[in-house]
């Protein structure tokens, strides 16, 4: 370990209580300090990172100073780590299991919940907690994706409402159109949006605080805030600290009733005051399933505005604007030809894009529509053979030199975790079967297990290039296996 990193954990532990440092900087992983001055720490979430910025950053800082060259440059740099996240995430769901199983036995599931009673404890912690101040975790610079602006934007008449109230929303928010609530399909274009509105009003409005947040992660810091005692906290950032919230994929919050009643209250209090809150869904407000009515009558309330999949002119559109802003050399005949090839999604759209290009720059070739036709029509319109679920585990332990039993296995470690959600979402997108189907086939593991993995694989597979070389060596072997 770094020695000033020790010497500031030392710090640390005696200046805080017990309680404090095991919730706040435990849990904190150092990746180093590099020459500008930057000292990089990874977190479990974005509220985690808020807070130990707000309350502990300067303690740490203060003893880097002491030993580096130019101490006046020193800053942190917070990374939500996946890793941390699930660690997290397991611990919350351990808790919140053995939880289940006192209450049931004592008869009481909910009254812990209750809120007064939360709100009393959480007074009562937030006094107790030495350097711990009960002021709100500093004004969160919403971590926007830079690349998702207004500019990047291709408007054809599959999103030009959307567009349109995304536009007037950013100029003039919490005025017009409160709540916005964009729903389609996978990768058509809501989060870029949802970030482009926080873009604009930032740009023209540098004081106001923007919070941007998946309902997964909204999801995650309320437990987490819950089981630490840091509602307050937690409330503060969405409520008082908030001007602007900016919620992605509420679909997640799908039967998940204290969530829901908690992000009821957040909109109210929100609404109530004139800030603008933008919801974005993959089905219209009333094709979620297990949702409040409440909610959905309030995320009807204001406008709602779907995106489809793109026209062919828009689909060249799209190609050509990241061809651009990716610098790749992109011949108008082969995006015509991509554009007319795949159709369903933008994602997908960008991705063979980028495959192209990352093939051709491989081959040394230019990337001709010679090439585009060899790699895109095989992978649109080869028969997939499913296979089994067997067949597929089988498929996956050979590649990552595993046994049948470390996938059903409870094991977390990543090791087994990748291989373990890469199967499960291998068994989505081949057999269709459900999630729980799935859960049973993975050792009884629970739905949610199975979703998040799924979720986690996706986001890789739109990230991740080794992801995407890995599911077209497995999707391989499966075709090819009798
Ligand atoms: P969703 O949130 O609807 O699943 P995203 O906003 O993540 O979809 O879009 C997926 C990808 O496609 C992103 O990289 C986004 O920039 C891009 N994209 C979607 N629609 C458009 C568009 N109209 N113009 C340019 N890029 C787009
Ligand atoms: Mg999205």
């Amino acid at each position: 370990m770094h020695p000033l990193w020790t010497e500031a954990l030392n710090t640390l532990r005696s200046h805080l209580s017990e309680e404090s440092y095991n919730t706040w900087i435990a849990p904190l992983c150092f990746a180093g300090v590099d020459a500008s001055g930057q000292l990089t720490l990874k977190v479990p979430n974005r509220f985690y990172a808020d807070w130990v910025n707000a309350h502990y950053a300067a303690i740490i800082l203060e003893v880097f100073a002491a030993g580096v060259p130019e101490p006046a440059k020193l800053h942190c740099k917070w990374e939500v780590d996946e890793g941390l996240q699930a660690q997290l995430q397991a611990q919350v769901e351990r808790e919140r299991q053995t939880d289940a199983r006192d209450a049931s036995r004592s008869g009481a599931a909910e009254r812990e919940m209750t809120r007064p009673a939360l709100e009393r404890k959480a007074t009562a912690t937030a006094g107790r907690a030495s350097a711990v101040s009960a002021v709100a975790p500093a004004t969160t610079s919403a971590q926007l994706n830079p690349k998702y602006r207004f500019d990047t934007f291709i408007v054809g008449p599959s999103n030009q409402l959307a567009h349109a109230a995304s536009v007037a929303v950013g100029a003039s928010p919490g005025r017009r159109y409160n709540p916005l609530f964009m729903y389609g399909g996978v990768g058509l274009g809501k989060t870029h949006l949802c970030n482009a509105i926080g873009h604009q009003i930032r740009a023209d409005r540098p004081a106001a605080r923007i919070v941007y947040v998946s309902a997964e992660e909204f999801t995650n810091e309320f437990i987490w805030a819950l089981r630490n005692h840091r509602i307050d906290a937690f409330r503060a950032r969405y409520r008082s600290a908030c001007d602007v919230l900016l919620m992605d994929d509420i679909q997640f919050l799908a039967g998940r009733e204290q969530t829901q009643e908690e992000f009821f209250h957040t909109f109210n209090a929100l609404y109530h005051a004139d800030r603008q809150i933008v919801v974005t869904s993959d089905v219209f407000p009333q094709q979620i399933p297990e949702m409040q009515e409440r909610l959905v009558s309030r995320f009807q309330s204001g406008l709602v505005a779907d995106t489809q999949p793109p026209e062919l002119d828009t689909r060249v559109a799209i190609l050509q604007k990241k061809a651009e802003q990716e610098g790749i050399d992109l011949d108008a005949a082969v995006a015509h030809y991509v554009a007319q090839v795949v159709k369903s999604n933008v994602r997908e759209l960008e991705g063979t894009l980028l495959r192209l290009a990352v093939k051709a720059e491989l081959l040394k070739q230019p990337l001709s529509l010679e090439l585009a036709r060899a790699t895109v029509a095989p992978q649109q319109s080869a028969p997939m053979r499913r296979g089994s679920v067997d067949e597929i585990q089988r498929v996956v332990c050979e590649h990552y030199g595993l046994r049948i039993s470390d996938l059903k296995s409870k094991g977390r470690q990543r090791s087994v975790a990748l291989p373990r959600m890469v199967a499960m979402y291998l068994c989505r997108q081949r057999l269709q079967l459900s999630y729980p189907e799935i859960g049973d086939r993975f050792g009884g593991k629970d739905h949610t297990t199975v979703i998040n993995a799924v979720r986690k694989v996706t986001r890789l597979v739109n990230d991740d290039v080794d992801m995407n070389a890995v599911l077209d060596r497995l999707n391989l072997s499966l075709n090819r296996s009798a």
